[in-house]
């Protein structure tokens, strides 16, 4: 069992860990760094994943017309507003933010940190997102460099371990490109964190569950779970407008979560357990908008049957 565990979350939230370190609340600011994406520009595929929206799964992320040092402010004085005394993760989250020469990475990350002094002394990490194709030795040198300088996340999106599916949703890369991005990131003591998406159409109950069991056996830092969402304009949503599918339900996914959630060992950070859709663009499921309802379900689900993160753990690896 783990300390941070309460009454109310049975799993390792992502905002009681970063508080036991941080001892305030700490939000985070996502950025565009402008960068494009090898399963978009060609190098990979010019389809892109599935599921992903034009904007690179970065819907929400800043406003690529400002600078990095602007998109940041801009966010974070209207958090300030609400929360004075909050900190920051700088997040790089819009399509594949280490695919580049290693001279253009260093020009968007030198705006957050160079020399070991950074844009804001509320910046506290640094997440970036990308592809585990991406990360190159060269690449690799840099982000050692800044880890270094800042805590450093690189968060690593996955979807699933079905490499059937992983080829219908066009990942562009098989599950071993991925263990060893994961273990050379740890070897350079960064922090990794797996992106996971359940109701793929063609991922099994047992296809989700072995995803975790996959990850599980890899030195992972944490986790993002996220429900398919079928977006308007994207590949999957094409194919959904012209043959809609059967998706999850919602009593359906909260049983999965809380299935994987028990599979994980306690220790790894739960970032996510349902994600944020562009309402204007969702064209299923729409009962992934009510996100504060999925993850009351999920909650109130583990503390009805006394069910904690871990609980069926078993050390397989
Ligand atoms: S999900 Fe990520 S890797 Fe896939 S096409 Fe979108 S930006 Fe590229």
């Amino acid at each position: 069992m783990n300390e941070l565990f309460t009454n109310e979350k049975h799993y390792l939230t992502l905002n009681n860990y970063l508080k036991s370190i941080y001892n305030e609340k700490v939000f985070k600011v996502s950025l565009n760094g402008g960068f494009s994406c090898p399963n978009r520009d060609g190098k990979i595929s010019t389809n892109g994943c599935i599921f992903c929206s034009a904007s690179g799964s970065g819907d929400f992320a800043g406003n690529i017309n400002l600078s990095i040092k602007d998109q940041f402010y801009e966010v974070a004085s209207i958090l300030k507003k609400k929360w004075p005394n909050g900190a920051y993760i700088a997040y790089f989250q819009a399509n594949t933010n280490t695919y580049g020469t290693v001279s253009e990475l260093k020009m968007r990350y030198e705006q957050i940190v160079k020399d070991g002094k950074k844009l804001d002394d509320k910046i506290k990490i640094l997440s970036i997102a990308t592809r585990p194709d991406c990360l190159d030795k060269d690449v690799l040198n840099l982000l050692k460099e800044l880890n270094d300088q800042i805590p450093l996340w690189v968060e690593l999106g996955f979807q699933t371990s079905n490499e059937e599916t992983a080829k219908f949703i066009n990942r562009g890369y098989s599950n071993d490109i991925l263990v060893k991005a994961v273990k050379d990131l740890k070897s350079l003591g960064i922090t990794v964190i797996v992106h996971i998406i359940n109701g793929l159409p063609t991922d099994s109950y047992d296809d989700m569950i072995n995803t975790v069991k996959f990850l599980r056996k890899l030195p992972i830092d944490g986790i993002k779970i996220h429900m398919l969402h079928v977006i308007n304009n994207s590949p999957l949503g094409k194919l959904y407008k012209e043959n809609p599918f059967p998706l999850l339900t919602m009593e359906e996914y909260v049983k999965i979560v809380v299935e994987q959630l028990r599979l994980l060992p306690h220790n790894i950070v739960i970032h996510r357990i349902t994600g944020d859709a562009d309402k204007t663009e969702l064209l299923a499921p729409m009962w992934t908008l009510k996100k504060f309802v999925v993850m009351n379900e999920i909650d109130k689900l583990m503390r009805k049957e006394n069910y904690y993160q871990g609980d069926l753990y078993v050390q397989d690896c």
